[in-house]
């Protein structure tokens, strides 16, 4: 399909990514930002998780609402390389079942982290 449909190119649109077989809009996201360096916020369980802990969404109950926050909060030039940073804080601190609040630098601006100090005073 990139050679027949695409002329040899990987499209550097989103929904014209769509329409290659396995690439849904998290994995169309990844391509725009990592191969093309565009402003895209590809959503996955770490930054679904993530983003919402420390308060950078509020009330996304779908990938797509917490990419539409980011992408409305976040500076256009730091979307790249802020999906890196969500990714790898969730993958090594910020832990889906036990996060490490003692070890992490987020503390201090984390809503999860707050509400649970004011919980076990
Ligand atoms: S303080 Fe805890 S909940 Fe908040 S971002 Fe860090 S590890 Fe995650």
């Amino acid at each position: 399909m990139l050679v027949n449909d695409f002329g040899g190119r990987v499209p550097e649109d989103i929904d014209e990514l769509q329409k290659l077989p396995g690439v849904g809009r998290k994995t169309a996201n990844v391509i725009l930002s990592v191969i093309y360096n565009q402003p895209a916020m590809a959503v996955d369980t770490h930054v679904f998780r993530v983003a919402a802990r420390i308060g950078l969404t509020t009330n996304a109950k779908t990938p797509r609402e917490t990419e539409r926050q980011l992408l409305e909060y976040f500076p256009p030039a730091l979307l790249p390389i802020a999906h890196h940073w969500l990714i790898l804080h969730g993958r090594y601190i910020c832990l889906a079942r036990s996060p490490k609040c003692g070890k992490c630098g987020l503390r201090d601006i984390c809503n999860y982290y707050q509400e649970l100090q004011h919980k076990t005073v």
